[in-house]
Formats: structure tokens, C-alpha cells, sequence
């Protein structure tokens, strides 16, 4: 098998299949985070140095029938440039003629964007022979794309099997299944895992196959309050799946029964609206008045998880503690992303998931203090439910 590392990119062109799917300011049009494309750079720029051409390939939002101008990748080709510090070609469709005699035209050191892989269909139906003109474009495969490795679609799983002998993992790729592979299966013990985020139907199966491998879990977010519902608890307006109250009774009794150590938030800070100007107060988590909704944790929930996680010599991070994205919401993770970056200094390994956690991680600069943070929210989180990843399965068949 093929790795990147040993590989001889001189005179190749390369398919690299990355995940540019960054976020776009609405008002500008411009690109908000360059975080994705700067993930990929390190792939990119050892290809090119060992003498090899990139072609670039990417999906770009959830186009539903053909090209959009909104999810046009045209819109990020000058980042690219920039980023890479390289006059980045564009080809505007993937599969044209156009594209095909640009791939074919570049010389060593010369790097191509392909427009939108998903503005064909065939793109998230994993159609073979869609994947089959994508080979085309190149030598050899390299898929760096670890955020869209849970998604079997043609570029992230078919076009594979047309590189038997040169197939690869870019840099990103392996450092996020390293580090996702060390606290799944090599974690330091005490670990503990955090999960938070709006609803329980979205974390069951992480929790489910958390008790199995973590020795504490901390819950927070809106799920946090199914679970005070299946205690028994008030809970007024806060958040509820009704239809997972008995689940989550089903995960206390496990957790019980198999010595794993669930923590939920004691207190809540709650509010009377939705909205950043509502009015607010502490309330215990499993006595929350008619009309009043929990939007973060509260102070001794603070004490207790900061507590948790300092005693951790692994920690795992997937959602938000409350509704972070609005001030008056944010104390409890922020400060939670504090604990778990004082643990890290005290010699923890800390992960943190993509998606809204890395967000809330950045937003109180704590990025450079914590041990990795994924670029895969969803990829991440398929990881440690249990599931395998066609995109990284693919790289391995
Ligand atoms: P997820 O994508 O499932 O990780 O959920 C992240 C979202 O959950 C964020 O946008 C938060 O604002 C939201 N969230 C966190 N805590 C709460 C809460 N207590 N009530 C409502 N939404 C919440």
C-alpha cells in the first residue's frame, strides 16, 4: 500500500480530494474561516515541493439540482492562491472537456480547483462511473478530506478503486485518524468524554458507545434536560425530546450497571425567552419554573466539570455546554473549554470535535491550548459512535 509519506509524487498529477466546504460571510460573499484550506496546505504544498501537479477536488455546500452560483468553489479560488501562496487554476465543471485538457496540461508545481463535485448528483449517489472521468484528472489519489470521510460519495469512496497502487491518506487525513485513533483505543486513563449540544437524538449513539470506552461523561447543552425529564425533573421550556425520555433512563441504568460515571449539570442558567436581551437567573437543572428555558450550565455545574476534568488524562469534546453563540449563554463553555485546556497543560491529551465545539474552542482563542481539534465534526463523531468510515475504508481496501 501506498503511503504519503514514501510516495513518489515527481512528474504526477495528483487528484487530491479536500474538504474546501468553508463558510461564507452572507453580507460580504466572502469567505468567513479559512481554517479548511489551511488544513489541507501541509498535503498540498509536500506534493508539490516532491515535484508532483495537484488537482483539487472538493464539495462546496448541498446543491440540489446542478450548478449554483451560491455554491460556486470560483467564489474561494483566490483564497486558495493565497493560502498556498500558488496561481490556483479553476476548471468550471468537473467533468468537462475543459477541465480535462487543464488537468492534463499541468506541469510540476502547478495546482487546478475543480469546480463543485456536487453539482452533479452522481456525486452523493457514489456513482462508479462519474468516479471513473474524476480518475482521469490524475496519477494518483490522495483523499485529505477527513471531514467528508463518513460520506460515501463518489470522490470520497469509488474513485478510490481506480488507484489500487496509488491511493493515499493526505497529511490531515492521518493525523485526525491518529489522534482519533488514540483516544478510541490507546486513552490514558481517567477519560472522559463531553458531549453537549442541542439534542440527545444526535448524540445516543456517541454516549451509547461512550460507556463502553469512558470512565466519566459529562452531558451539557439542551440534551442535558431530556435527561433531567427522565430523572423526574421540571425542566419548564427547555428543550425535551419526549420520545428519548426513556433512552436516556436506559443510558443512567448502563452507566450504573457498568461503572461508567455520568455527570449532569446541577444548575442551569435560565432564561425567559430565547433571545440575547432575556431576562435570566440560576435554577436548579431538575427545577426549572413554567415558561423558563435552560441555556447554559450553571456555576456549581462549572465547579463539578472543571473538577472532572482536571482529575482526566484524556479528553474527548463533542458539542457546546449551552447556547455559546450568544453572551449571555456562553460562561459555561467557555469555561469549560478553560478546564480542558488547564488539564492539557497538566498533561492531558485533549480532543476536540469539529462542527460547533471547534467553533466555541476558537471563539475564546483557546485553539493552541488544547492537544488537536478536528476538522470532521460529523466524520468525528461517526468515528466514535463506532461506525467506519467508507472514505478512510476505501483508502485501506
Ligand atoms: P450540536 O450541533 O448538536 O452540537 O448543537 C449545537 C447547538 O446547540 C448550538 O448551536 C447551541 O446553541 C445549541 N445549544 C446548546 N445548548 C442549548 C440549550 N440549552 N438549549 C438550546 N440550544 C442549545
Amino acid at each position: 500500500m501506498s503511503t504519503f509519506n514514501n510516495y513518489a509524487f515527481a512528474g504526477k498529477r495528483a487528484i487530491v480530494r479536500v474538504d474546501f466546504n468553508v463558510p461564507m460571510d452572507k453580507t460580504t460573499g466572502l469567505v468567513s474561516d479559512d481554517k479548511r484550506i489551511r488544513a489541507a496546505l501541509p498535503t498540498i504544498q509536500q506534493i508539490l515541493k516532491n515535484g508532483g501537479s495537484v488537482v483539487l477536488l472538493s464539495h462546496f455546500g448541498r446543491p440540489k439540482n446542478g450548478p449554483e452560483a451560491i455554491f460556486s468553489l470560483a467564489q474561494i479560488c483566490a483564497n486558495v492562491s493565497e493560502v498556498l501562496g500558488v496561481k490556483v487554476q479553476f476548471a468550471a465543471d468537473c467533468i468537462s472537456e475543459e477541465a480535462f485538457e487543464k488537468s492534463k496540461a499541468l506541469q510540476p508545481g502547478e495546482v487546478l480547483l475543480l469546480e463543485n463535485v456536487r453539482f452533479y448528483p452522481e456525486e452523493t449517489k457514489g456513482d462508479h462511473s462519474f468516479a471513473e472521468k474524476l480518475a482521469k484528472h490524475g496519477d494518483c489519489y490522495v483523499n485529505d478530506a477527513f471531514g467528508a470521510a463518513h460520506r460515501a460519495h463518489a470522490s470520497t469512496t469509488q474513485l478510490a478503486s481506480f488507484f489500487p497502487n496509488d491511493k493515499m491518506a493526505g497529511l490531515l487525513m492521518n493525523a485526525e485518524i491518529e489522534n482519533a485513533k488514540k483516544v478510541l483505543h490507546n486513552a490514558e486513563r481517567p477519560f472522559t468524554a463531553i458531549v453537549g449540544g442541542a439534542k440527545v437524538s444526535d448524540k445516543v449513539l456517541i454516549v451509547e458507545n461512550l460507556l463502553q470506552i469512558a470512565n466519566h461523561i459529562i452531558i451539557g447543552g439542551g440534551m442535558a434536560y431530556t435527561f433531567y425529564k427522565a430523572m423526574g425533573g421540571q425542566i419548564g421550556a427547555s428543550l425535551c425530546e419526549e420520545e428519548r425520555v426513556d433512552t436516556c433512563k436506559e443510558i443512567l441504568d448502563r452507566a450504573r450497571t457498568m461503572g461508567v460515571q455520568i455527570h449532569l449539570p446541577e444548575d442551569a442558567i435560565v432564561a425567559d425567552r430565547f433571545a440575547a436581551d432575556a431576562q435570566t437567573k440560576i435554577a436548579n437543572s431538575g427545577e426549572i419554573e413554567a415558561n423558563w428555558m435552560g441555556l447554559d450550565i450553571g456555576p456549581k455545574a462549572i465547579e463539578t466539570f472543571r473538577a472532572v476534568l482536571l482529575e482526566s488524562k484524556t479528553i474527548l469534546w463533542n458539542g457546546p455546554m449551552g447556547v455559546f453563540e450568544i453572551p449571555a449563554f456562553e460562561a459555561g463553555t467557555k469555561n469549560i473549554a478553560l478546564a480542558v485546556a488547564e488539564a492539557t497543560a497538566k498533561g492531558a491529551f485533549s480532543l476536540i470535535g469539529g462542527g460547533d465545539s471547534a467553533a466555541a474552542v476558537q471563539q475564546f482563542n483557546l485553539s493552541s491550548q488544547v492537544s488537536y481539534v478536528s476538522t470532521g465534526g460529523g466524520a468525528l463523531l461517526e468515528y466514535f459512535e463506532g461506525k467506519t468510515l467508507p472514505g478512510v475504508e476505501a483508502l485501506e481496501a
